[in-house]
């Protein structure tokens, strides 16, 4: 990828993260919104036609590695299994949860990207 790509890619969503919209780092990552699925012992990937400008997106390094080779539904999944897991596995996150500090919702998981298409579609029907 070159520097110029690299940037037009930055420049995407303002420089923020198109995942949770949290400004973009030094070492933020391009992720491929329809994964490539890379094959680490060889080098191969095995979607080599999704290695496309369209298909990148600027990613902040944690929402890259959490979203893997996943397509974007998978990880919104996955976001939403983590408090599953809370309730099972975190005797912190119980105990914050029985004394009020941490609060439940059945809020649908939003992609920053996705926000800013909703104002925009406000924007054209007002
Ligand atoms: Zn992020």
């Amino acid at each position: 990828m070159t520097k110029k790509e690299r940037q037009i890619v930055f420049d995407k969503y303002n420089g923020k993260c198109a995942y949770c919209g949290c400004e973009l780092q030094k070492g933020w990552h391009v992720d491929h919104i329809e994964p490539i699925v890379r094959n680490w012992w060889n080098g191969t990937c095995e979607k080599p036609e999704n290695e496309t400008l369209e298909n990148y997106n600027p990613s902040c390094a944690s929402c890259n590695i959490q979203k893997n080779s996943h397509s974007l539904e998978q990880f919104r999944e996955n976001i939403k299994q983590f408090v599953n897991s809370l309730n099972l596995y975190s005797t912190q996150y119980k105990f914050a949860k029985k004394y009020g500090l941490v609060k439940e919702t059945e809020i649908e998981v939003k992609f920053y990207f996705e926000t800013l298409t909703q104002q925009l579609d406000t924007k054209f029907v007002g």
